[in-house]
């Protein structure tokens, strides 16, 4: 393994060692460790509440304000805290509670956070609904059931069994590595459940571990302290995953996310398709992904690169462990906007580049700067490609929607002189649907792009 330590300490995408949560692709929550009963809509309130305006309600509920219920009646399931009219009763972060309009008419229920931005997401429409241990075995039951038809089981054992919002369960992410599960947090109302979810996942799935990651960097903001640590079982030594019939070693405990990134599954399949003879450039690499299928296809070399070191370690590891030919492949600890800058005047050329960074606009609150940082190194990589090679850019962004980031590249392109055809649209892999009243899910999108011969 070749280490060159060329990143420059100032960048300001380097990320920190170990476990940052560079690429989180759902919203965060809430407060409130520890189960408590949850049905509290039947319970009178615990303060009386003021009303300003409005008609007074028999139990804690949030009331929106007039015009402020459209996104919910489109089923959009985040109640921001600039749509309430005021919070009725004294609810603690976690507890599930009615949402009305200013009319006083039931709109959903949601679990309440008083320490986001996300005042509440929504747990169902369903006014006779009852938030507890069924309700969570019917959603998990359900999520479970929708996977098992995917039939990309045959040579992968990896999956993520819950996708948060999109699978009915805003801020819960499990994702499976053959028999352990990682379960990550990200918001009040799981936070509240969690030990109910996990009976539940451990009755369902008998895993010998269920482990939590509930670590993230954006848990602060939603008031949340960070928690990592087996719920369930025993964590084995080595935890592995199969993906298209390779083997990767997952570090759960001190990984990125929950330790690998499932959702790029089919489109590193792909990769592995198109390397055959190529001079490959992995940049932003991981534990290897996307290198070894490209090695596994025939490459002629891999050029893998990313600034932790304990990933590259992984890395290094992952490829002896498919028996693949080391000689093949060069690991470089760097930043990769300086990288590409050094590989330019050295002059070094590739046949196929895959950029998949890690996020750089969580919202589109950020998409300007983001834009700039995408274009960068696009148009670096546009220049390092041999006429009629390939291009594999994605980006993880929530913030930045799927036509933005093909006009970014186009402005890429065009600033580096070459002509290219987009031959690939790609997305997440089946185990991450989008809920079409919840778009934000869509947050992976890449382009396969041939530039001129
Ligand atoms: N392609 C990977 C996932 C990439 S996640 C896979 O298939 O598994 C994003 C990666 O970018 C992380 O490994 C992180 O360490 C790395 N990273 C973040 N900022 C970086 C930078 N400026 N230069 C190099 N690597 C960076």
């Amino acid at each position: 393994m070749t280490s060159q330590k060329t990143r420059s300490p100032s960048t300001p995408h380097r990320p920190s060692r170990g476990n940052r949560d560079f690429r989180k692709r759902t919203q965060p929550g809430g407060n409130s460790p520890g189960e408590k009963n949850n049905s509290n809509r039947s319970s009178t309130p615990r303060n009386a509440p003021q009303f300003a305006t409005g008609p007074a309600t028999a139990q804690p509920c949030i009331l929106l304000k007039a015009g402020r219920e459209k996104s919910l009646l489109r089923r959009h399931p985040w109640i921001f805290s600039g749509a309430v009219e005021r919070v009725d009763g004294a609810p603690a972060g976690g507890d599930t509670l009615a949402v009305r309009d200013h009319t006083g008419e039931f709109l959903a229920w949601a679990a309440f956070n008083p320490d986001s931005q996300i005042t509440a997401r929504v747990w169902s429409w369903r006014e006779q609904e009852n938030i507890g241990k069924e309700f969570f075995g019917d959603r998990i039951s359900n999520s479970l059931a929708a996977r098992s038809g995917l039939d990309f089981a045959r040579n992968s054992n990896g999956m993520r069994l819950i996708h948060a919002e999109s699978n009915g369960l805003p801020g819960l992410i499990v994702d499976r590595y053959g028999d352990v599960l990682v379960m990550q947090i990200g918001s009040a109302g799981p936070e509240h459940w969690r030990e109910t979810i996990a009976d539940i996942l451990q009755e369902l799935c008998k895993p010998v571990c269920i482990y939590e990651r509930s670590d993230s960097d954006s848990r602060g903001l939603e008031g949340l302290q960070p928690r990592n640590g087996v719920l369930r079982g025993v964590l084995p030594e080595n935890v592995e995953v199969i993906e298209n019939g390779l083997r990767f070693n997952v570090d759960v405990a001190a990984g990125q996310k929950t330790g690998f990134y499932l959702d790029q599954r089919d489109n590193r399949a792909l990769t592995g398709t198109l390397a055959k003879d190529k001079d490959v450039l992995n940049c932003f690499c991981y534990t290897g992904g996307f290198s070894l299928h490209a090695l596994r296809g025939g490459a002629k070399s891999v050029l893998s690169i990313d600034a932790s070191e304990e990933a590259l370690f992984i890395a290094a590891e992952n490829l002896t462990r498919n028996g693949l030919d080391a000689g093949k492949a060069e690991w470089l600890e760097a930043d990769v906007f300086q990288a590409l800058r050094t590989l330019r005047d050295q002059n070094r050329k590739f046949d196929l580049i895959i950029l998949d960074p890690p996020k750089f606009a969580p919202t589109a609150a950020f998409a300007e700067k983001a834009a700039r940082g995408y274009k960068d190194i696009n148009l670096l990589a546009f220049k390092l490609l041999r006429p009629g090679g390939l291009l594999c850019t994605y980006s993880c962004s929530g913030g930045i929607s799927e036509d933005l980031f093909q006009k970014i590249i186009a402005g890429a392109a065009l600033d580096a002189g070459v002509d290219a055809q987009i031959i690939h649209y790609l997305h997440a892999s089946a185990d991450h649907p989008v809920l079409l009243s919840f778009p934000e899910g869509a947050y992976l999108k890449g382009l396969v792009l041939r530039v001129a011969s």
